[in-house]
């Protein structure tokens, strides 16, 4: 970590977030995930490592943000019939948000970018940012969500030449390839099955929601994880990094907000 920027708040002393501060550095990256289950091959703790790992590399793109401790339990629910997953009610979920927006704005920090880093917490998001903007009236709040659509999900597999449905969105060769590359320890390669590679669309992904991961998958894999790889996982990240940066400058160009670029 000695050789990363400083710029993960968890890891600086007051003394230098107050620096930060003084430099103008008022943004915060709040990334909420989720310690669920990911297959029999990935560990509970994919979305939160994943997460802070986007988190990480957003800041380092808008060159004046720094980045929150990870949200690490999330809306997990339909994950519940596997052992180990934590699920948080969405009120409580709900608290921690405000609760860590209550804190930065205290010291100073002008905006704040939420970042859903788990499907599940995506739409909980989405809803409370309005909300939190009536709180919050001299505060800029904006949420961008580092997982991707069905429709990107699609194009990444197009893009990495793979049989549709390797990439299905959880524990599947993207997530797997991004932890082989970021946390391979984390990934037992031999444990690695096909899950769900079926279409997905609106309908399946209702029921992955409302009846749980086990409605598609019997392993909680949707994807193909086997033929992961590190490198792949590298590119994947520069994939959603690059989507995330676009869509953060877009929303805060439409507030008024330019960021110049790092
Ligand atoms: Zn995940």
């Amino acid at each position: 970590m000695s050789e990363k920027k400083r710029i993960i708040l968890e890891e600086m002393t007051w003394p230098e977030v107050r620096e930060a501060l003084d430099k103008g550095m008022r943004i915060v990256i709040i990334p909420a995930a989720s310690i669920e289950q990911h297959g029999p091959h990935l560990t509970l703790i994919t979305d939160a490592l994943l997460g802070a790992n986007a988190a990480y590399a957003l800041a380092l793109k808008l060159g004046n943000a720094l980045v929150a401790p990870v949200i690490r339990p999330g809306l997990s629910s339909h994950h519940m019939s596997f052992p180990g997953t934590l699920t948080l009610r969405p009120e409580t979920f709900a608290a921690l948000i405000e609760d860590y927006i209550t804190s930065y704005v205290r010291h100073g920090f002008k905006i704040i970018i939420l970042m859903s880093a788990h499907g599940g917490n995506t739409q909980t998001i989405l809803k409370l940012v309005p909300e939190l903007r009536r709180k919050f009236k001299d505060t800029t709040i904006i949420a961008t969500v580092e997982v991707p659509t069905i429709d990107e999900l699609e194009h990444i597999t197009k893009l990495a030449g793979l049989p549709m449905g390797a990439c299905g969105g959880h524990a599947d060769d993207r997530e797997t390839s991004e932890m082989l590359h970021l946390a391979p320890r984390y990934a037992r390669m031999s444990q690695a099955k096909q899950g769900f590679v079926g279409k997905l669309d609106e309908k399946t992904l209702n029921k992955f929601f409302e009846q749980g991961v086990t409605a598609l998958s019997d392993t909680g894999v949707v994807g193909d994880p086997r033929n992961a790889n590190a490198e792949r996982g590298a590119w994947y990240i520069k994939q959603t990094i690059d989507r995330l940066e676009r869509d953060v400058r877009d929303q805060l160009r439409k507030e008024g907000i330019e960021i110049e670029s790092s």
